[in-house]
């Protein structure tokens, strides 16, 4: 195993800006590690004091193409000379992204509606399922995040996301996710025939009032963990929502654009929600958004009821049709796959010899290193879990993290990441756990 480089952060310059940061903008900031970006191209990222690192963060799950890939920046450069905005009116970018987004989505969702944001699109979907049922409760789960918007936070089953914000929407439900590391009901997932599937009866039962309109669901949680639920659970879900005849929402925000080593997450069960959300990876890095939806639902809705000044702007569309392109033609859904293989292979084996190292989930290039304080209690070790991101990102792997209690680093590089890039990654990780 090589050596590897070890960086003092923060930088010279990295401290300025942090500095001024706390000054101007303390609010804009969360507290990741101690440096500042300055440029990045492919999978690596510069500092502002000249300090290179692999990407693991994918300006969070963001880049998928790679940062500053050519043909991206191309087609924005283009872009911008020729039109920038023009609100109400299609133009040829968007009306393409919407039929190639149509094509590749399952069939029945032959409807997109182009916006900016994640949190956009989640309350574009919780609205429309509301006009469409005339029903007006949604049901989400426990860990979930779509977005900081008051629809979108009160659908979210995270009480970091709403604490002291007030009242959220009425009729915001909430179910436990299968969170099979640490089940809220105590049970392991060989044995428990997905026992919180059969919960969400009485869920309904407790806290609706007759009135559910739609659920909402991340394939993997994003914000909590990277929680994966177990096989299966995803297409119960679907049919239990289509035996109560509520709209299916399927958040894959994060999860689409190769993310998990298939296109859309959802095609792992051959799941057809009804609404789809899309966003980050979609825009690689420019401001995009998309839901997807059957248009009997959309028809629910007249002409100008719902819109936005950016939604499916020239330069956003454009963006996006590079972001097709490119992952067509570097197979990166297939590099995600077998990459992501690779990577999570030896995070499960370097889980079975450091005690600290509770749990390796992932899928594709999306994995959670969840940490403990010893493997006999489980106890999660946010501070130690700090202490890892600190380390690696002195070691050139710049990495976060995130999770119910803090103690998950964030796996989830440019879908581009070659094969000794990877080895690299995990060379260092290796090298970081044996030193704590
Ligand atoms: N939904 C999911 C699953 C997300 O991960 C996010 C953002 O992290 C959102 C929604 C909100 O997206 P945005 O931050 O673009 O509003």
């Amino acid at each position: 195993m090589a050596t590897i480089q070890k960086y003092k952060l923060p930088g010279p310059k990295s401290a300025e800006y942090l500095k001024m940061s706390d000054t101007y903008e303390p609010a804009c900031t969360c507290q990741q590690a101690a440096l500042v970006w300055d440029s990045a191209e492919g999978v690596i990222v510069r500092d502002v004091d000249g300090n290179e690192y692999i990407d693991l963060t994918s300006g969070v799950l963001v880049t998928n193409v790679g940062h500053s890939h050519p043909k991206h920046v191309a087609a924005i450069q283009e872009q911008a000379a020729r039109l920038l905005n023009c609100y109400d009116f299609p133009t040829p970018q968007r009306v393409e992204l919407a039929r190639r987004l149509v094509e590749i989505t399952p069939e029945n969702l032959d409807h997109a509606f182009l916006l900016t944001t994640g949190s956009e699109a989640t309350e574009a979907a919780m609205r429309v399922s509301k006009r469409y049922t005339g029903r007006h409760e949604i049901l989400s789960f426990y860990g979930g995040f779509h977005g900081r918007t008051y629809g979108a936070m009160s659908m979210a089953g995270k009480m970091g996301t709403k604490r002291r914000f007030g009242p959220i929407v009425p009729g915001s439900i909430y179910a436990p996710y299968p969170y099979c590391f640490r089940c809220p009901f105590g049970k392991k997932p060989e044995e428990c025939g997905l026992f919180c599937i059969e919960f969400l009866d009485t869920v309904i039962e407790v806290s609706s009032t007759d009135d559910l309109a739609a659920l909402i669901v991340e394939p993997y949680q994003g914000g909590a963990g990277f929680i994966f639920p177990p096989d299966g659970y995803l297409t119960r879900l679907e049919q239990w929502a289509r035996e109560k005849d509520i709209i299916f929402i399927l958040d894959e925000i994060q999860s689409s654009f190769g993310r998990t080593g298939k296109f859309f997450a959802l095609e792992w069960e051959g799941l057809r929600p009804n609404l789809l959300c899309l966003g980050k990876g979609i825009g690689s890095g420019v401001p995009t958004a998309a839901l997807m939806a059957e248009s009997r639902i959309m028809a629910s809705l007249g002409r100008g009821e719902m819109s936005s000044t950016t939604g499916g702007n020239p330069l956003s569309c454009a963006a996006g049709l590079a972001v097709l392109d490119i992952m067509e033609e570097e197979n990166l859904v297939e590099n995600s796959r077998v990459v992501g293989e690779y990577m999570l292979g030896r995070f499960t084996e370097m889980a079975d010899r450091f005690e600290i190292l509770g749990d390796a989930r992932g899928r594709g290039l999306v994995m959670g290193l969840e940490f403990v304080k010893d493997n006999e209690s489980l106890e999660p070790a946010p501070e130690l879990t700090r202490a890892v991101v600190d380390s690696l990102c002195e070691h050139g792997v710049l990495c976060g993290c995130l999770g119910w209690h803090g103690n998950v680093i964030r796996v989830a590089p440019p879908l581009v990441i070659t094969q000794d890039q990877a080895a690299r990654v995990c060379d260092t990780v290796e090298q970081v756990l044996a030193t704590l």
